[in-house]
This record gives structure tokens, C-alpha cells and sequence, in this order.
């Protein structure tokens, strides 16, 4: 096992290549082979690989989706994720700066591809993996026609199958993806870490407020809800996009930026569209190989459906409304809190007090669902620091949380249109540093991780890739 250089999961194809090997096709990656030699193995935690346990810092772990396209590529401290837009990304996590914050807090380091760096990348990685691949058949007794590990009942089975696959994707091929994917769907913004698997839905396009201070996600679009006849011929563009991939989706999110907001009746409709089109019962992780097929029986919902909410506008939807659209199988809310500090609210210009989001989220609770309130660490002035931390504890201590909820702890990233620092010069306000920043995420995640009962994990907005 600890040799292991190959393994075909349910869903992926996973090959060990040498770092140094990609590293001398693209050289970009050089100077994270001296760093990961100090570095812990926090940089895997996307990896699903078993392999992992037996990372050494010359490893570099390349995962490679059902089709053959390259999905992550990790290496201690060091991720490299692909979009379904094409979109690359490196994370690097420095781990010799501030060895006290641990891994939560950390310094994290990003960086996006551009299309010649893409290309290099697509073509060192795709080159070392087949290369592996290709040691492995001849080391096979039967030639590459051997099985690995467990029965690949939901992909290709053979180390030949697996070549075959990888070799026709050129960084062109590739590429092309963007482009299907813009034909697809509006650009998806932001979606909640824990969301990245899930197949988007964008029932609604945009945010229906879109003026919080802090937020660029959907400044590029008006807000508007799809009609039937207009969600139809998405859903039908989202089926041909990911073809076989669809099994290796994880549930519906319902986009955009408060989907919530669409009336009851209106998203009642919605939901009986898309179980018709991928199937009342759908569980896409646990689905065959096969084309999905129309359900024709949408009594029994989707595994799970998941969408934003705003606090403010929670109010406008009855109780017996929020209980059917449970029913019907949304059961998962993310709630835009922010900062439980009224004069930071307002700063932000986030309607409506505080006492009114912690209401949304207990009648949320109330309703049956489970909710992920994101909270902003590091926004505002850092006078403000500590009552906004007091404040939004004590909140979501008041919130009823469960261990199935999650709160969120988000550290603030300027956005891209200049509101928010033409507002800090003109209010005065101190912006807290980078070390600041980190050093609150471990105190907000201490405190809250003993007074609620919910899991507290971060949302690293720069993270973002669908
Ligand atoms: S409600 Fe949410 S999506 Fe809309 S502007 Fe505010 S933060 Fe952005």
C-alpha cells in the first residue's frame, strides 16, 4: 500500500506522481517543493484519497474525474482545483508563519491560472499521469486489464480504460468546458464550501437586495426568477453539460444569492421541474453509470436541496409556507448574518437588526431546517472588534443551534467595486491586518466551538471554484 501509485475510486481516478517530475514541465510550481518540506498535510483536505496517508513531501496526488478530466491535484500544503468553467486555482497554506494559529488560521496564498499556465499545467500533469498509468500496466500481469482496488462499477475499470480516457484530454479540450459552461449558467458567484459537489440550479438569477456593502457577487446582474418555461431550458442545458458527471454531484443547491425570497408557490413549481428532469429520488452519488432518467413519480423529493437566504426578508414567508417548502425537500439554509453588532450592520448596510436575523434563524430552526449562518471575521473598524465578536456569540449562543448546523467564519476580503473603501475613508475606520484578521478567526472559533452546540469551520470566499 504504501507503494501505491494508482487507485480508482467510485468516482475519480487517483495517480501518484513525483512533484519534482510536474514541477520541471512547469516550473511555476518550484518554489512549493521547498516549502512542503516543512509544511503538515493540512493542503489535501479537498483529497477524498486514501493515498493520502501515505503522502511524502515529493508527491504531488492528481484526481481525475469519471471522464477523464482533471479535477485536484494535491500536495502537502499545496492544492491546485479545477472548475467545471476551466476555471485553476492554487491554495498554498503557509505553515512556518504563526505556527500558533494552527490550521484554521493560517496564511493562505492564492493564485488563478492563466490560460498559457493552464495549458503548461494540463499538459506536466496529464504527461506524468499517464506515464504512471503506463508503468503500472506494464508491471500488470494481464497488461493494464487488471482490476484496482475496489469493483470500478461507476467508471472505467481497466489501468487501459483510464488511458484511453485521460489521453483525449488536451488543455483545448479542456478549455472548451468554459465555454459550455458560460452557455450553461451565469457566472456561479459564491457558493458555500460545503456546497462545491452539489449540482447548481439557478432558479433565480442574482440577489434580489444586492447592495451589502461588502458584496460583489451579483453586482453584474439584475435580480430575476425564472419562469417555468425559461427553467425547463436550463435544466435541459445543465443535463447536457455534465452528461455522465451528474453522478458525481451531491445534491441540488438552488441559486442565486436568496433563492428563499422566490415565492412559496413559485418554488413549489421549481422543485417538481428539476425532480422531473433528474428524478424524484435522485441521489447522485449513489446513481449507476446510466443516463439519468425522467422520474416518473415526484411524491418522494431529491435527496437535498440547499439554498442562501437573506435575514430580512424571512419574514414575508409564513411559517406554513417554510414548513411545505421542508416538505418538499429544501432542508438546508445558509444565512448571510454577518455580525450580530448593529452599528456594523449598518455599516455594511445589511437591513434590519440584529434581533430580526436571530428571529429568521429561529424560525428557520423552527421550520425544521438546518442552517449555516456565515459570520464576517474581520470587517468593520478593528475598534468595533470586540463588540462584534460579544455580540454575534452571544446571538447564535440565543440561535437554538444543533449539531447539524454550521456556522461559518468568514474572514473579510475587499471587494472588487470601491464602495466599501470609499466608506472606510469617509467613516475613518481602522481595518484590521492580515494578522488580525487570522488571529480573530482562532478566537471566534474557540469561543463558538464551547457555547453552541453547531459544527464552526471557515469559508474561504478566495476558495471559491464550482
Ligand atoms: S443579501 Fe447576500 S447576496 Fe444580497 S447583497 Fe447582501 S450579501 Fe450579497
Amino acid at each position: 500500500m504504501a507503494h501505491q501509485r494508482v487507485r480508482i475510486t467510485k468516482t475519480t481516478l487517483q495517480v501518484r506522481v513525483a512533484l519534482q517530475k510536474v514541477q520541471e514541465l512547469f516550473p511555476l510550481l518550484s518554489n512549493h517543493i521547498q516549502e512542503s518540506a516543512a509544511m503538515s498535510p493540512a493542503g489535501v483536505e479537498n483529497s477524498s484519497g486514501a493515498m493520502s496517508a501515505h503522502s511524502t513531501t515529493d508527491d504531488l496526488f492528481c484526481h481525475f474525474d469519471r471522464t477523464g478530466r482533471f479535477v485536484l491535484a494535491a500536495a502537502p500544503s499545496l492544492t491546485i482545483r479545477r472548475g467545471l468553467d476551466n476555471r485553476l486555482m492554487r491554495i498554498s497554506i503557509d505553515t512556518t508563519h504563526r505556527e500558533d494559529l494552527k490550521w484554521f488560521g493560517r496564511r493562505r496564498s492564492y493564485h488563478d491560472f492563466s490560460d498559457v499556465e493552464k495549458s503548461d499545467f494540463y499538459r506536466a500533469v496529464y504527461i506524468e499521469a499517464l506515464t504512471v498509468l503506463r508503468h503500472e500496466q506494464e508491471a500488470s500481469p494481464s497488461n493494464g486489464e487488471r482490476k484496482l482496488q475496489e469493483p470500478a462499477k461507476y467508471g472505467p475499470a481497466t489501468l487501459t480504460e483510464w488511458g484511453e480516457r485521460l489521453a483525449r484530454w488536451t488543455p483545448a479540450a479542456l478549455a472548451k468546458d468554459e465555454v459550455d459552461f458560460k452557455a450553461t449558467y451565469k457566472p456561479i458567484s459564491i457558493l458555500p464550501p460545503d456546497q462545491y459537489r452539489t449540482l447548481v440550479i439557478q432558479v433565480a438569477e442574482g440577489c434580489s437586495y444586492n447592495q451589502c456593502l461588502f458584496c460583489d457577487f451579483y453586482r453584474d446582474r439584475r435580480f430575476h426568477v425564472k419562469s417555468p418555461v425559461e427553467l425547463a431550458t436550463h435544466l435541459d442545458a445543465v443535463k447536457a453539460f455534465f452528461g455522465p458527471r451528474l453522478h458525481d454531484r451531491t445534491g441540488i443547491f438552488l441559486g442565486d444569492g436568496n433563492a428563499l425570497v422566490v415565492s412559496a408557490d413559485r418554488l413549489q413549481v421549481a422543485i417538481k421541474q428539476i425532480q422531473a428532469a433528474f428524478g424524484p429520488k435522485t441521489d447522485f452519488t449513489q446513481a449507476d453509470s446510466s443516463p439519468v432518467k425522467p422520474g416518473p413519480d415526484s411524491s418522494h423529493p431529491i435527496a437535498s436541496f440547499a439554498t442562501f437566504m437573506d435575514t430580512f426578508n424571512l419574514d414575508k414567508k409564513s411559517i406554513e409556507a417554510l414548513h411545505t417548502l421542508r416538505e418538499e425537500g429544501i432542508d438546508t439554509v445558509y444565512v448571510g448574518l454577518e455580525s450580530g453588532y448593529d452599528p456594523i450592520r449598518s455599516f455594511l448596510k445589511k437591513p434590519g437588526p440584529a434581533s430580526e436575523a436571530l428571529a429568521a434563524i429561529r424560525t428557520l430552526k423552527e421550520a425544521g431546517y438546518t442552517v449555516g449562518p456565515i459570520v464576517m471575521i474581520g470587517v468593520g473598524d478593528i475598534r468595533d472588534a470586540d463588540a462584534h465578536f460579544e455580540h454575534t456569540v452571544l446571538l447564535l449562543e440565543e440561535a437554538n443551534l444543533t449539531p447539524s448546523d454550521k456556522i461559518f467564519l468568514s474572514p473579510f476580503v475587499q471587494p472588487a467595486h470601491g464602495e466599501y473603501r470609499d466608506a472606510t475613508e469617509r467613516y475613518g475606520i481602522t481595518p484590521y491586518t492580515q494578522d488580525q484578521i487570522e488571529r480573530e478567526m482562532m478566537r471566534w472559533k474557540d469561543t463558538l466551538s464551547k457555547v453552541t452546540r453547531a459544527k464552526v469551520t471557515g469559508y474561504y470566499v478566495r476558495e471559491h471554484i464550482y
